[in-house]
């Protein structure tokens, strides 16, 4: 199958260069996706922006039934599109149902919000004057998600983008593109009107760079690496865009001495090698008080060889690919920097390269012990099954080593004390915590992002999410008849 952009409402034959979608499990070609020029970013921002007006004067419930339809669809199609969605991207398929879900919770949830979208009403200083505030569009929004969230991200994009009376341009990564065709299926399908929502495939530096840089796109929406993050604000930057970043993670679990440790070991595995560990909120380091890390370890090499690792169709499957090649390649890059450094390899740390493994990108998981905190491999977010565990004295060093990392999307405590629960929760430096649960599981209706090197201030999901994609307007109505002079006639 060929893919083509959806621009205006109409899926759009262009003679563009293609590059193949492979599966990550079999190396199956499943599509060809196009690589867009500026001119295609050029069409389908015209498009927004010839759209946005009208959409925006539909009352905010009527633009929330479209998600409401949208929402029906994606529960319509949920099997369907977990299927796709796990031979495309990776994840195995309990996972993939669990991503569609919070497609359908932000649809729902969104849709509530075309009845509130509220602003403030407040009482003036001055008589006979009323004085409010509320959201108004933004207008134009470009939206670039990256390929380990295929279909959720963009859901906790577009959905607030849409509800709040704005257009979308949004660019999916190249990597998993048919999760977006299917998306953009659904928007044509409920009748979302041409122009609101448009999709353009290509690669980031060609079609982001034109999206960020055009003069009719006022927010850039982003999430992807830190690398990439840098490179978008920057640019944002210097065209004053407003640009909301949500970047990697270099996520910790800490288990104390009082910890319940099978509550921890379960944690831990469905956070380290859950999703193959290409989770932003991906569990990378445990840190462990010295009285429990022989346990711990002994426990966690026991149970990792219990996973089965394959096809993530096969619902026996617990970890399945990674993305490509080279992820494979950056991942065991990474396992040899570790091994240099001084840390000991519990176990993993190869590519898997036996039939029927070598047809696609398998990589053993791996744990690594007697890892310094500031060893690379504690430092730097490797986007693979591997975790590193560092030994700690006490909760202040845990706390401190968990705080010691440019990146602070999620952290988490295993401990039965309330007065520790109570005080890392307040001094863990990440956007997210968990107590006594692993690094992920984020629901959709509270803020979702970081601190540091994750996040530039922003939030996805949740109330916040409305701040991006809305502008404050306040309005002062005075029915006095008068000149009244703000802070000057109060006196009077
Ligand atoms: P990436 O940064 O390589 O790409 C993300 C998107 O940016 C893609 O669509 C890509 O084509 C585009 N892009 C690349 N170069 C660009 C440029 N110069 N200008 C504009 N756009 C450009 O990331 P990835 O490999 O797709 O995704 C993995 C990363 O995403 C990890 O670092 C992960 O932690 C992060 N992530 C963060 C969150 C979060 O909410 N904090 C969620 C999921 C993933």
């Amino acid at each position: 199958m060929d893919l083509k952009n959806y621009i205006n409402g109409r899926w759009i034959e262009q003679d563009l260069e293609k590059v193949a979608v492979i599966n990550p499990a079999t190396g199956e070609e499943l599509a060809k996706v196009p690589l867009s020029t500026k001119n295609e970013v050029e069409e389908a921002v015209r498009s927004a922006k010839q759209a946005q007006k009208e959409w925006a004067l539909i009352p905010a419930p009527k633009r929330a039934e479209y998600l409401y339809e949208i929402g029906y669809k994606l529960k319509e199609k949920k099997e369907y599109l977990a299927q796709i969605l796990t031979k495309e991207m990776g994840k195995v398929i309990e996972e993939a149902r669990g991503e569609v879900q919070e497609g359908i919770d932000m649809a729902f949830y969104m849709a509530g919000e075309g009845r509130r979208l509220f602003g403030e009403t407040t009482p003036s200083e001055l008589p006979n004057k009323f004085a409010m505030s509320v959201r108004s569009p933004v207008g134009v929004v470009g939206i670039i998600t990256p390929w380990n969230f295929p279909i959720a991200i963009a859901t906790w994009k577009s959905f607030p983008a849409i509800v709040a009376g704005n257009t979308v341009v949004w660019k999916p990564s190249t990597e998993t593109p048919l999760m977006a065709y299917e998306l953009g299926k659904i928007f044509e399908e409920v009748g979302l009107p041409e122009g609101v929502v448009n999709i353009v495939f290509g690669s980031g530096s060609t079609v982001g760079t034109a999206l960020i840089e055009h003069p009719d796109v006022k927010v850039i929406s982003f999430t992807g690496s830190n690398e990439t993050g840098r490179k978008v604000a920057e640019l944002g930057g210097r065209h004053l865009k407003k640009v909301s970043l949500e970047m990697g993670g270099k996520n910790a679990i800490i288990v104390m001495d009082d910890a319940d440790l099978n509550l921890a070991v379960e944690g831990i595995l469905w956070s380290a090698f859950g999703t193959t560990g290409q989770r932003c909120t991906a569990c990378s380091r445990v840190i462990v008080h010295k009285n429990m890390k022989n346990e711990l370890e002994e426990r966690l090499v026991a149970a990792l060889s219990n996973l089965t690792i394959g096809n993530g169709l096969d619902p026996d499957v617990k970890v399945g690919p990674v993305i490509n090649r080279a992820a494979l390649e950056k991942i065991y890059h990474y396992v040899k920097i570790g091994k240099n450094e001084g840390a000991r390899l519990l176990t993993g740390g190869e590519i898997i390269t036996t039939p029927p493994y070598n047809q696609g990108f398998f990589f053993e998981p791996t744990i690594f012990t007697d890892v310094k905190p500031d060893m690379t491999i504690a430092q730097e977010e490797i986007f693979g099954p591997v975790l590193s565990i560092i030994e700690v004295n006490s909760l202040d060093e845990a706390i401190e080593v968990n705080n010691s990392v440019k990146f602070g999307l999620s952290s988490s405590i295993y401990s039965q004390d309330v007065n520790r629960i109570f005080k890392a929760q307040r001094d863990l430096d990440t956007g997210i915590v968990y107590v006594n649960a692993g690094t992920i599981g984020a629901e959709i209706h509270l803020p979702f992002g970081g601190t540091k090197g994750t996040g530039n201030g922003h939030r996805d999901s949740g109330q916040a999410a409305l701040d991006v994609f809305t502008e404050w307007k306040s309005i002062y109505v005075d029915y006095s008849g008068k000149l009244q002079r703000a802070q000057i006639d109060t006196d009077k």
